[in-house]
């Protein structure tokens, strides 16, 4: 059957503007790192992205080497996109990446205006698309002069292969260099994609600065933590779960008894303010006026519905923040 998204789509979710840009971004964004690959059903992320845009989520996250294998996630993205969303492709910002190891020599990976432009000409073909909305370094390379890196991002905006330009895990001070050299070239960065979450606190140390001073908004990723800041993990270590699962990027030794007892803490704090931890997570990160949305990922629609809910309570207490300060330091 066509997909049809229902009439009430932007009803409830809110859309924040990223930086001083004149692009709003839903608060919530899917993105598909995990469950997009050609180990899960298609039907299973076909109804992850349909529940995604019925909840106001008008931003989807990939990059060239999601999966896996690497490419399969465009390349199911694009399937979906072509099934069931280009009636709505001028209400989606989708976005895509290159700079962590792609193909085979010395072209596939990292920052040179060689790999990163035909990178993108790849994953639009992968998509079907003929531009993406946002064009991200994905990490920032040691060897290649910054200039050129932020020079091949400026020429695929100028080619109308990307509308807007993304960093993403640049530390603070490569990052400020790098946002003079784009507003030099006149492609001012839209948005920075830093890991944090309440047990990752790096941004905190500089780079939220800088994003504020030049106004650049911030998407950041892995909010919950994949999957620890919720109640998963309170009574094991459930089959169906990032943790029991082959990524490599999360396994049961991570989830010790020192950051249950944190988890359960916070959770009991959720519970008191009448969310679920999941929800208390993220608002709690959406609480900075830099941060434009959290990006999520999500294995069932539940999950989706579940970060939706965090928008009915957004609002801290002094005395809330503080015991999240005390929690977090044990
Ligand atoms: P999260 O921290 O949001 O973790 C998502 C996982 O947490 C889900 O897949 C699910 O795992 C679990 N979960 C989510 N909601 C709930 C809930 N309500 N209750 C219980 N469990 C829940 O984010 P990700 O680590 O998935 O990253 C999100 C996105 O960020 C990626 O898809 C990608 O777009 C981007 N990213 C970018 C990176 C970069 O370098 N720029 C690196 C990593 C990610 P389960 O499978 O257990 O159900």
């Amino acid at each position: 059957m066509v997909f049809q998204a229902q009439k009430t789509r932007y009803q409830s979710m809110h859309y924040r503007r990223s930086g001083e840009s004149g692009l709003k971004l839903p608060a919530i964004s899917l993105g598909l790192w995990h469950n997009f690959g050609d180990t899960t059903l298609l039907e299973n992320s076909r109804q992850l992205l349909q529940r995604a845009f019925e909840c106001g989520i008008t931003h989807f996250d990939l990059a060239n080497n999601y999966g896996p294998p690497p490419g399969s996630a465009e390349r199911n993205f694009g399937r979906i996109l072509a099934e069931d969303f280009l009636p709505y492709r001028d209400e989606l910002i989708i976005s895509t990446k290159a700079g962590y190891t792609m193909w085979e020599g010395p072209y596939g990976d990292w920052g040179s205006r060689k790999y990163l432009i035909a990178s993108l000409d790849q994953s639009l073909k992968r998509m079907g698309l003929e531009y993406v909305d946002i064009f991200y370094h994905h990490r920032p390379d040691p060897q290649t002069p910054l200039q050129e890196t932020m020079k091949a991002l400026d020429h695929v905006v100028r080619q109308g292969k990307a509308l807007y330009i993304g960093l993403s895990n640049y530390p603070a001070e490569m990052a400020r260099e790098a946002f003079r050299i784009l507003n030099d070239l006149g492609t001012p960065c839209l948005i920075h994609q830093p890991k944090y979450s309440m047990f990752e606190r790096a941004p905190e140390e500089g780079l939220l600065d800088a994003l504020r001073e030049n106004g650049v908004g911030c998407i950041p990723f892995s909010p919950l933590a994949g999957g620890q800041l919720t109640d998963r993990y309170l009574h094991g270590i459930p089959p169906d779960s990032r943790a029991a699962s082959a990524s490599r990027f999360l396994n049961p030794e991570q989830i010790t008894d020192d950051k249950l007892s944190q988890v359960r803490q916070l959770n009991a704090l959720a519970e008191s303010r009448g969310q679920k931890l999941s929800q208390m997570a993220l608002a709690w990160i959406l609480r900075h006026d830099t941060v434009t949305s959290v990006l999520i990922g999500a294995s069932k629609t539940a999950q989706i519905d579940d970060a939706v809910g965090m928008l009915a309570n957004q609002h801290f207490t002094a005395q809330e923040l503080a015991t999240i300060e005390t929690i977090l330091a044990q």
